[in-house]
């Protein structure tokens, strides 16, 4: 276990927001987790699991711990009746074991491919991209309950995974994922019926079979057309849910604007795309100060140079009441405050 004390957090969030956390707990296997517990110095703060820290908004210093698991491995468990299962540990980067899975010829995840962020992350919020969300694919996860120190594991049906949620979204500093197990088809289905996909595979060089190498990298060509790299334009990616809303209060908003882009989202419910209403409130390419919204992207909030995460969030606040003034929708932010 290491453990940092007013631990600088500018390059552990994609936002690249400056902040300090009172301690940085990193712990190298589960079986450190005892001495984490027994440590009294941790034993009354507020504690926060971090990984990779692309869905975190800082809106200040962090008074407490946070604890970041660097467990890594990945394997494959057995390969029989017809599906691939596979083992990840929490601290793997996400898109490494992807991009594994994916040259070991494993199908399933290559629609999930280049999304930042950690293994122990994913189903949190249940990533979701291109037609395919984590729980797709999920056999279970092993986790670390915070409060006993005992080992748990959770099925895919009890992480009660729907869109960017679940159990683990809803009960913050509970568990500590430690490892999460995939059960992923034998046979390559493909799902190519995202805008941008098919022409990103038809402008490969190879024309040869299609293959779950050759949908992912077409995914990784569209995203990166997309999306500011927050390599160098810090963002967390998309900062607001899609809002799902009544069928009526869909159809009555679509009789004033007919141009809405509407989908179903269930019985009774309808799904509006939350770039759809930024954009119409004028914030598309918007900026006040080092905060701003991508001038590509409306969904993506980007930190230009010195934004603090309070000026971010303020900028947040602006945009969900200007679509809540001329809609009547609330937005949802998507990554995590803290
Ligand atoms: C450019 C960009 C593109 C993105 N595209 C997508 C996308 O297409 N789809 C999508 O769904 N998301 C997307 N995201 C959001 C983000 O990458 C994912 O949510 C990712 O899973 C977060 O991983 P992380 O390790 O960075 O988690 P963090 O930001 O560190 O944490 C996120 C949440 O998970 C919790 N957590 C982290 N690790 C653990 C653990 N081991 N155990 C328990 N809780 C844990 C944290 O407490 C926090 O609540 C994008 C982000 C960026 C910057």
């Amino acid at each position: 276990m290491q453990v940092v004390e007013q631990a600088p957090l500018q390059g552990l969030n994609t936002f690249h927001v400056s902040a300090r956390a009172r301690y940085l707990v990193t712990l190298e296997s589960p079986a450190e987790l005892a001495d984490f517990l027994a440590d009294p110095r941790f034993a009354a703060l507020p504690l926060f699991v971090l990984g990779g820290g692309s869905n975190l908004l800082l809106t200040g210093d962090f008074p407490g711990v946070l604890l970041q698991p660097h467990f890594l491995g990945r394997t494959v468990l057995s390969s029989d009746t017809g599906r691939v299962r596979v083992r990840a540990c929490a601290g793997e980067s996400w898109d490494g074991f992807v991009g594994w899975t994916v040259e070991q010829g494993f199908a399933g995840l290559e629609n999930l491919s280049c999304i930042p962020g950690h293994v122990g992350a994913a189903p949190v919020q249940n990533i979701g991209a291109y037609g395919v969300e984590l729980k797709d694919v999920v056999e279970c996860v092993e986790a670390l309950d915070l409060a006993t120190g005992r080992a748990v594991k959770f099925t895919a049906d009890e992480c009660r995974f729907s869109y960017r949620d679940s159990i683990f979204k809803r009960q913050p500093g509970r568990y500590l994922i430690s490892a999460v197990v995939f059960s992923l088809p034998h046979a390559f289905t493909p799902r190519l019926d995202y805008p941008g996909v098919p022409e990103a595979l038809a402008a490969q060089q190879d024309s040869g079979p299609l293959t779950p190498a050759r949908v992912r990298r077409a995914i990784c060509a569209v995203r990166h057309s997309k999306l500011p790299d927050p390599a160098v334009l810090g963002n967390a990616g998309s900062f607001f849910k899609n809002p799902v809303v009544s069928q009526s209060q869909a159809d009555s908003l679509k009789a004033e604007n007919a141009a809405m882009p509407v989908y179903p989202a269930g019985s009774g419910l309808a799904k509006i795309p939350a770039a759809w209403l930024i954009e119409q409130c004028g914030f598309k390419g918007y900026r006040d100060g080092d905060a701003g919204v991508h001038e590509k992207h409306a969904l993506v909030l980007v930190n230009y140079g010195r934004a603090s995460g309070a000026e971010l969030w303020a900028l947040a606040e602006k945009i969900r009441a200007a679509v809540k003034a001329r809609f009547g929708v609330e937005l949802e932010p998507e990554p995590n405050k803290l």
